[in-house]
C-alpha cells in the first residue's frame, strides 16, 4: 500500500489555461461574448469544417443534433449499445425512438452489417459513437445513409484530435458532437460541441441552444437592437465566455496530448503482445488508415470482475465502458429491449476493462499499471491458459 490512487482519465490544466481564464474573468463578458466565438472559429479550425457551435454539455450536444435534423415522434435513430447512455437518450429528448444495434466484436465500433439490418421505413438517422477514440466505419456508414437516406450523425465525444485517412474526426458526418467534460480530451469544465459543415444546421443548433430565439444577446446588442423572435422550443444551452476561454487553451495543446496518448497506447500493446501472463488480455483491433485519438484504453480480460477487483485494491482507477445501453431497466422498460439483442456487446460488455490513459502519465504509471495486471491475471488463473481462455470465450460470442 501507500501508492496513490492511479484515475483511468485526468484533466490538464497548466498556468496557461488560468491565465486565460482570469483574463476572461477581467473582461466585459462572462457568458457569450468574444471568446464564444472565438473557440467556435478555433474547434472548426481544429476539425476542419465550417461552423461549430459551443454547447453546455455533450449532452446538450447530442440533444440538438436530433432536433436540428427534426428527429420526433415515429422516428427511429440507430444507435450503437456500447457507449454512454446521453448517445441514445438524446433520440428520445426528441421524441424519437433509439434502435440499438451491435457493434464490431474486435474493434468494438458499431458494426454497419448489424446497422443495415436495423434499417425501416421509420429510420430517419444514424449515430455512430467513436468508442475508445477510434473513428468508426464513416465511409460504410455513410453508403448506407445514402442509400437510405438518412443523416449521420458522429457522437465523437472520445474521438477529438482522431482523423480517418487523413480527414479530421469532426468532418465525417453531418453533424459531430463532441463533450469538454474533464475526463475528455480537451475541457471547459462542462461543455461540449457541435460540428457541421452546413451552415443551415449550424444555424439551427445556435438558435435552439438560446431558446429558439432567431439572435443572441451580443449579436442584438452590435446591431442595436431590443428585438427577437422565439420561432421554436429551445433552451438556454449556451456555453459562457469563461469556460470557452478555458476551451481556446486547452485546444492548443490537443496535437500534443493526442501523440502522448498514442505513445502511452503503444506503451500497453507492447505488453500485451509478449508473453503470459499479460498476454491473457487482449486490446481492441484498430483499423489501419486511422489516428486513434485514444480516450480510453480497453482490453478483454478473462475473470474481468476479478481482476478490476484487484486493481481497484491496487490503487490502479480501472474501468468499465460501458454496460450495454438496451439492458439499462429504464431502456428495457421504455423500449422493451433486453439480454439477447445485442449478442456482441453483451458478450464483450462481460470482459471489457479500461486501464488509465491520460496525457500527464508517466511511463512509469503504465509499468505499474502492467504490473498489477499481470500479478491480478495470474492470480486467475489467467495467466498460463488466459489467452486460450479469451479466444474460447470470443468464439462463444
Ligand atoms: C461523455 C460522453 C457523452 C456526454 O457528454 P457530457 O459532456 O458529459 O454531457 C456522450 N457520449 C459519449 C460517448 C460520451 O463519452
Amino acid at each position: 500500500m501507500g501508492a496513490t490512487h492511479l484515475p483511468y482519465g485526468r484533466q490538464a490544466i497548466d498556468e496557461d489555461d488560468i491565465a486565460s481564464v482570469v483574463e476572461a474573468l477581467r473582461s466585459d463578458w462572462l457568458t457569450t461574448g468574444p471568446r464564444v466565438g472565438a473557440f467556435e472559429s478555433d474547434l472548426a479550425a481544429a476539425c476542419g469544417v465550417e461552423y461549430a457551435v459551443a454547447v453546455s454539455s455533450g449532452t446538450a450536444a447530442l440533444h440538438l443534433a436530433m432536433l436540428a435534423l427534426r428527429i420526433g415522434p415515429g422516428d427511429e435513430v440507430i444507435v450503437p449499445t456500447l457507449t454512454f447512455a446521453a448517445s441514445a437518450n438524446c433520440v428520445l429528448y426528441a421524441g424519437g425512438t433509439p434502435v440499438f444495434a451491435d457493434v464490431d466484436p474486435g474493434t468494438l465500433l458499431v458494426d454497419p452489417a448489424d446497422v443495415a439490418r436495423r434499417i425501416t421505413p421509420r429510420t430517419k438517422a444514424i449515430i455512430a459513437v467513436d468508442y475508445a477514440g477510434q473513428p468508426c466505419d464513416y465511409p460504410a456508414l455513410r453508403a448506407l445513409a445514402n442509400a437510405h437516406g438518412l443523416a449521420l450523425v458522429a457522437d465523437a465525444c472520445h474521438a477529438l484530435g482522431g482523423a480517418l485517412a487523413g480527414r479530421p474526426v469532426g468532418s465525417l458526418a453531418d453533424l459531430t458532437c463532441f463533450s469538454l467534460h474533464p475526463v475528455k480530451h480537451v475541457t471547459t469544465g462542462e461543455g461540449g460541441a457541435v460540428a457541421t459543415d452546413d451552415a443551415a444546421l449550424a444555424a439551427r443548433v445556435r438558435m435552439l441552444r438560446n431558446h429558439g430565439v432567431t439572435a443572441d444577446r451580443r449579436e442584438r446588442e452590435e446591431a442595436g437592437a431590443w428585438f427577437y423572435e422565439m420561432v421554436e422550443l429551445g433552451f438556454n444551452y449556451r456555453l459562457s465566455d469563461i469556460a470557452c476561454a478555458l476551451g481556446t487553451s486547452q485546444l492548443r495543446k490537443l496535437p500534443g496530448w493526442i501523440a502522448r496518448r498514442q505513445e502511452l497506447a503503444a506503451r500497453y500493446d507492447a505488453a500485451f503482445a509478449s508473453a503470459a501472463p499479460l498476454a491473457a488480455a487482449r486490446p481492441l483491433t484498430r483499423r489501419p488508415g486511422l489516428s486513434h485519438a485514444y480516450h480510453l484504453y480497453v482490453v478483454q480480460v478473462p475473470e474481468r470482475q476479478a481482476v478490476f477487483a484487484a486493481l481497484r485494491a491496487a490503487g490502479i482507477g480501472a474501468n468499465v465502458h460501458y454496460i450495454p445501453v438496451h439492458l439499462h431497466p429504464y431502456h428495457q422498460e421504455r423500449l422493451g429491449t433486453g439480454p439477447g439483442d445485442c449478442p456482441v456487446a453483451e458478450s464483450a460488455y462481460a470482459r471489457i476493462l479500461s486501464l488509465p490513459l491520460f496525457p500527464a502519465m508517466a511511463d512509469a504509471d503504465v509499468d505499474r499499471v502492467l504490473d498489477e495486471l499481470g500479478t491480478a491475471l495470474a492470480a486467475t488463473g489467467a495467466g498460463a491458459t488466459g489467452a486460450a481462455a479469451v479466444a474460447a470465450t470470443r468464439l462463444a460470442a
